[in-house]
């Protein structure tokens, strides 16, 4: 991949690159078929992505003709690599083996190893036979939505379609590597005011918090609405408190410490919650809720809102759920994604039909939405929200930082890249939406990566 790294720093044409010599291996971050018991009888919390997770030499894979080959300059860490590498709720090979079983194509993805990452940033190298809006040269970040064309039920809304897959979790040859294998209905346009490493952290979070907020097929949130975003600085929070404030309405952020509060104070939030601080006991013990703690919740929000929320943000899942039901206005929405602390949740139902609440469920992002929110960020109206950035080699303590909660808005990955800052094509754009307001998170909790662990390169 050197002889291609070179080529592209040093500017070669689009003709150039598709005629330079691809290599039979690359680099990529890998989890193993024959290691996914290893976690055996350890809890959650205490498995090391770092160990799981390893970095080596792989078999570049055929092209399809509706395919692309991405030279990948930066990649970023999502939670579904963490649950790639903890083996939760179960390993992906199963997705990768049925994959396997649909087409010729499709076999390819069944390797005893699943090359993960579900976000990235590159230039194009290749295109197949049937690729028509692309060529090699292009500049590039990818969205994870890997849909199959020819399937009628993906002419809707494509995350509807019968077989839908993310990119990197339930397919293979992901962005965690210096060589990406994508469908070419994944390219969008790279931010031309971004470097490598802020252009590869947003697809996935960004596009689903715009679908979670924005979309008609989610929350559609209006101007005026209040929305309660729970992990308001984190991944998806931090750019769903972005969508909020952009579009007239009123953010009341939820965070856990006060640098974090700090942070989102500094994005534009008013309405900032210190979980920790308030102490909130939502589960008196594994079995039983305490509705008194919902109310509490209800009251600091209405206390700073001046009403309940007709938006809650929710992603945590089990810990938060009753509260989020509970809190949601009279014919409030409840739009989620996720449940990271457990996905067997309870709520108490009265509260939901006697207010007529709505519970919507959302997962990523059709084309046209990531089109949409990739557009935003290329037009400087919502900002990378990148703190940390490792180099490919230490993926599993950048995917550790993640897995523990350490790190605020995005960890990115330098994958080709050999170092932070490169890729800003139009600086007077980047002037124009202004250094500051690029890097905020960069500056203001990037300084974790001081007191955390340290990348080796960068
Ligand atoms: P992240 O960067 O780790 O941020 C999650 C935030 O949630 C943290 O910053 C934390 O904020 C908060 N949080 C964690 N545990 C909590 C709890 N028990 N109670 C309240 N808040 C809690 O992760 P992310 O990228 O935002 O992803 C969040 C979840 O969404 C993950 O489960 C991920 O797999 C999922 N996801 C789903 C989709 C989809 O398409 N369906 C897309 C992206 C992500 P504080 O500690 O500061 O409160």
């Amino acid at each position: 991949m050197q002889e291609i790294l070179d080529a592209i720093q040093a500017g070669a044409s689009g003709n150039d690159l598709a005629n330079l010599p691809l290599p039979e291996s690359y680099r990529a971050a890998f989890v193993k078929r024959d290691e996914v018991d290893m976690w055996d009888g350890v809890a959650s919390e205490d498995k090391d992505p770092s160990k799981s997770l390893h970095i080596d030499q792989v078999p570049v894979p055929e092209l399809a003709p509706d395919e692309a080959y991405v030279a990948v300059m930066a990649s970023a860490i999502n939670f579904n690599t963490v649950w790639t590498s903890i083996f939760e709720p179960l390993p992906t090979f199963g997705f990768l083996d049925r994959l396997g079983r649909e087409s010729v194509w499709g076999a390819r993805h069944a390797l005893p190893y699943h090359i993960v990452g579900s976000d990235a940033s590159g230039v194009v190298v290749r295109v197949g036979s049937a690729v028509r809006n692309w060529k090699a040269g292009d500049r590039v970040t990818i969205h994870c939505n890997h849909v199959d064309d020819q399937d009628p039920t993906a002419h809707d809304d494509s995350m509807l379609a019968a077989n839908q897959r993310i990119w990197g979790f339930e397919t293979n040859f992901g962005g965690l590597a210096d060589l990406a294998l994508v469908k070419a209905n994944q390219l969008m346009p790279k931010p031309t005011h971004l470097t490598w490493e802020e252009a590869a952290c947003n697809a996935l979070c960004n596009s689903t918090s715009y679908r979670m907020i924005v979309s008609r097929h989610a929350a559609g949130m209006k101007q005026g609405d209040g929305v309660l975003v729970w992990g308001a600085t984190g991944g998806i929070g931090a750019y769903a408190v972005q969508y909020v404030l952009n579009g007239g309405g009123t953010p009341v952020g939820v965070v856990s410490s006060p640098e974090r509060a700090e942070l989102l104070r500094a994005m534009g939030c008013e309405h900032v919650i210190d979980r920790k601080e308030k102490g909130y006991r939502f589960w008196k013990d594994e079995h039983t809720q305490d509705e008194a703690e919902w109310r509490r919740l209800g009251k600091d929000v209405r206390a700073l809102l001046g009403r309940d929320p007709e938006i809650v943000f929710e992603h945590p899942g089990r810990s938060t759920m009753g509260a989020s039901v509970f809190v949601a206005a009279r014919g409030g929405t409840i739009v989620t994604c996720a449940a990271t602390s457990g996905y067997m949740i309870e709520y108490d139902n009265r509260h939901l039909w006697m207010k007529l609440k709505r519970i919507v469920s959302s997962h990523f992002a059709n084309y046209r939405e990531a089109w949409e929110a990739n557009r935003l960020i290329g037009e400087g109206k919502i900002q990378p929200v990148l703190s940390r950035v490792y180099p490919l080699e230490e993926t599993g303590v950048a995917a550790l930082s993640v897995h523990r909660n350490e790190a605020e808005g995005k960890v990115g990955v330098l994958c080709l890249a050999p170092e932070e800052g490169l890729g800003i094509d139009d600086a007077e754009k980047r002037d124009r939406v202004g250094e500051d307001k690029i890097t905020l998170f960069r500056r203001m909790a990037g300084g974790a990566q001081a007191g955390g662990p340290q990348p080796a390169a960068v």
